[in-house]
């Protein structure tokens, strides 16, 4: 028997990572898996928020290696961008759409990647929330909120792809997450089947784009869904992790005139856009969070357990707030690596601890320094598309004029080409 048939490996999280994780580990050759999600059916928590991925760098790289690009296109469309001077609405940049980019609404990822798992055999059992692990000699007992639902599983290796909040990094390295200083209110626009609100989806600032607003203390982000004729919108605030809830208690008439109290920081439109929001369409309030980068030990791995047989992927080892658009992106590139590389151990008759050690080591040396990175960019940029600081904003703004440029020039060059 090989590595491949006995070797049991158990994801916990069936978010993008965990399910990436386990499609690339079993085109590898893995047979032994099991995906543990929370959720009770692939139906629920369909934030509709966009996620965009990319290639050669990001996230649709490793779509297109699994060779889900085909049915996952029919799922997304290519994203434009566009970052306007919030105070004027003037473009600073603009990059149209191309094939390196692929924008999905996240509840239609994760069902796809479920289906794939579905289609290839993959063991996914919902409504299963682990509450811990132990490890005893060279396996991994893990537990479950509900012991009456699901026993105990004992496992060769547990990847901890369980989120921001992960319980399994918690447990591991005692790290958690905590405020980063940014509330935000989330709001939906549907078409409406009348043709009343045509002209804000044919606004030529909405039409087929993610668009960034950077105001004073205040940015705001808002992207037109084509394939579902909606349009997203989020307005951040620079504030205390309490804001949302002391202002609003979550109340959405509240969340609505709050909403409306910070547009007024932007050019006419962004006020529009949340003056034509109907209440019950308010979605959500988002405090955003972010980990701390890991710390490597004298061992040499981040990730560090008596057994050694456990790892972290995605947010659980890298959570980052979202003003790089790159959590996902780094989540799957992480999921490939690490499926790549146990791959080399698949057609061996057993592994010693060593040989999973080493592996685990240089994945967790490759890309857990990646995620941190990363982590500190975000950061860095929330804090300059929500500074009210002119310099700043100014320095800002220029960057962008000349990247615009850039684009421009690159654009031009590659048509005379
Ligand atoms: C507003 C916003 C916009 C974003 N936009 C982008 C973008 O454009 N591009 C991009 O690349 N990234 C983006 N991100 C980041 C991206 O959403 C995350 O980085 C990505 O979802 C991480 O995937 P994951 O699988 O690691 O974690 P998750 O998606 O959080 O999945 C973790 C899973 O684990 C499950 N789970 C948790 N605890 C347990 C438990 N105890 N037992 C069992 N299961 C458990 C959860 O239910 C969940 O299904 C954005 C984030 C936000 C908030």
């Amino acid at each position: 028997m090989t590595v491949g048939e006995t070797f049991r490996i158990a994801i916990i999280g069936g978010g993008p990572a965990g399910l990436s994780l386990a499609i690339g580990l079993k085109r590898k050759g893995f047979q032994n898996l099991i995906i543990y999600e929370r959720e009770i059916d692939n139906q629920v928590r369909h934030q509709g928020w966009s996620i965009s991925l990319f290639s050669p760098d990001g996230g649709l790289a490793f779509i297109e290696y699994l060779g889900l690009l085909p049915e996952l296109s029919a799922i997304s469309f290519q994203p434009s961008f566009r970052a306007l001077d919030g105070e004027t609405g003037k473009t600073l940049l603009y990059r149209a759409g191309n094939e390196n980019g692929r924008r999905f609404k996240r509840g239609d990822l994760r069902d796809a990647l479920y289906q794939v798992c579905l289609r290839e055999g993959i063991k996914i059992i919902w409504d299963a929330q682990v509450k811990s692990f132990e490890e005893i000699n060279e396996k991994v007992h893990i537990h479950f909120i509900d012991e009456t639902k699901h026993h105990t599983d004992i496992v060769d290796l547990l990847i901890g792809a369980d989120g921001i909040h992960s319980p399994i990094r918690k447990q591991l390295t005692g790290d958690v997450v905590r405020s980063a200083g940014f509330n935000s209110i989330v709001g939906l626009i549907k078409k409406e089947a009348d043709g009343s609100n045509n002209d804000l989806f044919e606004h030529e600032l909405i039409q087929n784009s993610g668009v960034l607003a950077s105001g004073r203390n205040v940015s705001c982000w808002y992207a037109h869904h084509v394939l579902h004729d909606e349009i997203y919108w989020s307005l951040s605030i620079q504030s205390d992790e309490d804001f949302i809830r002391q202002h609003t208690n979550y109340d959405k008439k509240k969340l609505h005139d709050l909403a409306l109290e910070y547009s007024k920081k932007f050019f006419p439109l962004i006020q529009t856009l949340v003056q034509r929001t109907p209440i019950d369409q308010m979605q959500d309030c988002l405090l955003f969070k972010d980990l701390d980068p890991m710390k490597q030990h004298s061992s040499g791995r981040y990730c560090v357990s008596k057994s050694g047989r456990i790892t972290l992927i995605g947010d659980a080892a890298h959570a980052m707030i979202p003003f790089r658009g790159q959590g996902g992106n780094t989540a799957l590139i992480g999921a490939w690596n690490l499926s790549d590389k146990l791959g080399t151990l698949v057609n061996q008759t057993n592994i010693t601890n060593d040989e999973i050690g080493e592996v685990l080591l240089r994945y967790e040396n490759e890309r857990i320094p990646v995620g941190s990175h990363e982590i500190l960019e975000s950061r860095g940029n929330a804090a300059r598309f929500h500074s009210s600081n002119s310099v700043t904003n100014f320095f800002r703004n220029t960057i962008m004029r000349m990247i615009n440029l850039k684009i421009q020039f690159d654009d031009w060059f590659y048509k005379q080409s």
